[in-house]
């Protein structure tokens, strides 16, 4: 049983002595409890914050213990009645090859799930994330302006997915011309800008004619900045995540961009409203999800992209990849055989 551990806390960006690989012998599941075997990783951003030895919406993850995460496993042998050999599920068991679970906050995905991996992404936590992000706080209606980065990303890409569906101008943002080609040939969003562009604010503003009315914040840094201007009055700002500012370990140099975010609330009245998927929202919300989504998927009104890395050792370095924009589409370990 392999398992990748917290060895150190990184200061900044995660390096090779973050984390370690250790082995032990595979668990004996006892009375109550079943054995899983991970099939699939997620990787997330999330994960970086864990990382930090800081106050916040969830417990550090402890030096020695095991990265967490989300997982699709199979079990393999089981002594819990509602959990039978070869069922797929979904659990919290982390970074490693096989996990002991009392079946608690396990998901049973049945026997022949039809994409499973889907369940980490699109079908799953980043998925709930656009749709209850951008039509609870984002309210979108019809002919408005959505803008979002990381657009090619789980919950980016969704998104703007979304928006369309609902009869916005969807405006993608993203880092690179593939990128953006494959958010707006593929993903159908009305266009693409790349971040990394000298004149990407100039270049925003041009995609939005309109102004924006609803910004989902998923990067901050420059996008945020860009996108400031551009505010309509009225405005909706979920609140998703920051993610160009996760490595940071303290405030950025140069000027302290305070007054202008602020400023621009509250000349555009706009509403800014940060939440955290797992508590934020009611269960006939995600029920309101599985069924849209699940039908959307089904009539192809969504797409879903995903980056499949081969192997739990390279979790690590997968992950560091993530956090600066080298991934393409949502992030998974095959981490079984099976
Ligand atoms: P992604 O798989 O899209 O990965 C993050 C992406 O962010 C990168 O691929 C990169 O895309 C982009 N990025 C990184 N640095 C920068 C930067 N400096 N400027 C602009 N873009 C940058 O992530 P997810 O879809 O899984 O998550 C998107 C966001 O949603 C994250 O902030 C995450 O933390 C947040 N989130 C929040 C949740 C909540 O409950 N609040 C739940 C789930 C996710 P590119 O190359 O295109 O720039």
């Amino acid at each position: 049983n392999r398992r990748i551990v917290l060895a150190q806390r990184p200061v900044g960006a995660p390096d090779a002595d973050t984390l370690r690989l250790e082995t032990s012998d595979v668990p004996a599941p006892g009375a109550g409890e079943m054995l899983l075997r991970t099939e699939y990783l997620s990787l997330d951003p999330y994960m970086r914050g864990r990382m930090n030895d800081a106050k916040s919406y969830a417990e550090p993850v402890k030096i020695g213990e095991e990265m967490t995460g989300q997982v699709v496993a199979q079990v393999v042998t089981s002594n819990i009645e509602k959990f039978q050999p070869g069922d797929y599920v979904l659990a919290g068991s982390g970074w490693q090859d096989y996990a002991i679970s009392d079946g608690s906050m396990v998901i049973n995905l049945g026997e022949n799930p039809q994409n499973p991996s889907w369940s980490l992404g699109v079908l799953g936590m980043p998925g709930y994330t656009a749709y209850a992000g951008l039509l609870k706080i984002g309210e979108p209606k019809p002919g408005e302006t959505v803008v979002v980065a990381a657009a090619s990303g789980p919950v980016g890409a969704t998104v703007g997915q979304i928006a369309k569906i609902k009869g916005c101008r969807a405006v993608g943002i993203a880092g690179g011309a593939e990128k953006c080609a494959h958010v707006v040939e593929n993903l159908g969003f009305d266009v693409c800008i790349d971040h990394n562009a000298d004149d990407f604010a100039q270049q925003l503003a041009a995609a939005c004619p309109d102004g924006i009315d609803v910004y989902f914040e998923n990067v901050g840094g420059k996008v945020l900045y860009g996108v400031l201007p551009l505010l309509n009055p009225f405005a909706r700002m979920p609140v998703c995540g920051v993610v160009a500012w996760y490595n940071l370990t303290g405030l950025p140099d140069g000027p302290d961009m305070a007054p202008a975010v602020m400023g621009a609330i509250l000349r555009n009245k706009v509403k800014v409203q940060g939440f955290i998927i797992f508590d934020s929202f009611g269960p006939e919300t995600y029920k309101e999800f599985v069924d849209d989504m699940t039908g959307w998927l089904k009539e192809g009104k969504v797409q879903y992209k995903e980056q499949v890395v081969d192997g739990l050792e390279n979790a690590p370095s997968a992950f560091n990849d993530l956090l600066v924009g080298k991934s393409f589409g949502k992030m998974v370990v095959k981490v079984g055989t099976a």
